[in-house]
């Protein structure tokens, strides 16, 4: 059930309902709204009685939900979620968010060229994995803390926000401590222990969807993350297995369009790794634009052919600075800014 408070209800009308969930033995989730507080009910098999809420005068509306997502469905909360990356950046609202940066911190030299290229082409955030889930056990498997420090030292630098993936469950708090921005990896959407541990961290999370998951089963992966009480969590579209092999995956821009209905939070596009050659990213990047995306994450390195993990799909900086110019071309036609 979703309890929708009256737009006049103020904090102790709102406090008043988040007890009474509690004394029916339930969970409360707060949503705040532009217009309205919604609170999101967990815990419960089945329907709950309307009656049970009686005498609690701020609620103007109960709706069942019969949708397996509560809390990140569309519904629960009035108006788009617009998250704070920290240093004045967000996504969600009418200006696109663009990630820029390596798929893997190779060192202090490569990660402070590429975020510096980044902040000049007006990019927004900066990219670049320390620990990294590669395919092979004998490829590279990032810098790991070392490559936390670089991140922290180029945001210093730029003043860019740093987004990085966390792997595993052991080093949540140190990601949590170093980056802004918490990266859940494709093969972790599925990760459900991960997927809570970032949950009770305050720090955005960036939820990749996995290789063959449904949309309804990263929706359902974002509601792990938003039951555990972190709200601030970003969907990205990077491809999916299919049979087609001439490229790297096959990104699906249909998802972007239901997930854009289904949800409030923002969604944004990795078209590099949704078409793992660096021809095709700036196509990629326009369409998802088009298509409704909220922003981009896109793989820049200053030398691509040294890059120690996806090179093939890595733009330079000068092609970086040319996509950006291209959305800015794409963005005014459906309501964006870049
Ligand atoms: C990455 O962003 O470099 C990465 C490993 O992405 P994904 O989890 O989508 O494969
Ligand atoms: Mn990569």
């Amino acid at each position: 059930m979703l309890i929708v408070m009256k737009p006049e209800a103020d904090k102790a009308a709102v406090d008043e309902a988040l007890e009474r969930v509690r004394e029916i033995g339930f969970t409360p989730h707060e949503i705040p709204g532009a217009g309205r507080t919604a609170i999101g009910i967990t815990g419960n098999d089945g329907a709950i009685s309307p009656d049970l809420f009686h005498g609690v005068a701020g609620i103007a509306q109960l709706i069942p939900v019969t949708k397996p997502y509560k809390l990140v469905d569309r519904e629960a909360a009035d108006s788009q979620t617009v998250v704070d990356l920290t240093h004045g950046v967000t996504v969600g609202g009418d200006k696109l968010l663009i990630v820029g940066g390596p798929c893997s911190v190779e060192g202090r030299e490569q990660l402070l060229e590429a975020a510096h290229a980044v902040k000049d082409a007006g990019g927004n955030a900066l990219r670049g994995g320390a620990f990294k889930p590669r395919t092979s056990p004998y490829a590279f498997q990032g810098l790991k803390e070392e490559g936390l420090k670089m991140l922290a030292e180029a945001r210093e630098a730029t003043g860019l926000p740093v987004v990085t993936e966390v792997k595993d469950t052991d080093t949540v708090s140190m990601v949590e401590r170093w980056a802004d921005v918490l990266q859940i990896g494709a093969r972790n959407m599925q990760n459900y222990s991960l997927l809570e541990a970032v949950g009770e961290c305050r720090k955005p999370v960036l939820l990749k969807r996995g290789l063959s998951a449904t949309i309804k089963e990263l929706m359902l992966a974002a509601e792990y993350i938003f039951a555990r009480g972190n709200q601030q969590v970003i969907l990205c579209e990077r491809g999916i297995r299919t049979f087609e092999t001439a490229t790297r995956n096959t990104l699906d821009l249909g998802a972007v369009v239901m997930l854009k209905r289904m949800t409030h939070l923002p969604v944004i596009v990795d078209p590099s790794h949704g078409i793992g050659v660096w021809y095709g990213v700036k196509p990629l990047a326009m369409a998802s634009i088009a298509a409704g995306a909220d922003g981009l994450i896109i793989e820049v390195h200053p030398h691509p052919a040294k890059a120690l993990s996806d090179g093939p799909q890595s733009v330079k900086p000068k092609r970086f600075a040319d996509i950006i110019d291209g959305l800015s071309k794409i963005a005014p036609a459906v309501g964006r800014t870049v």
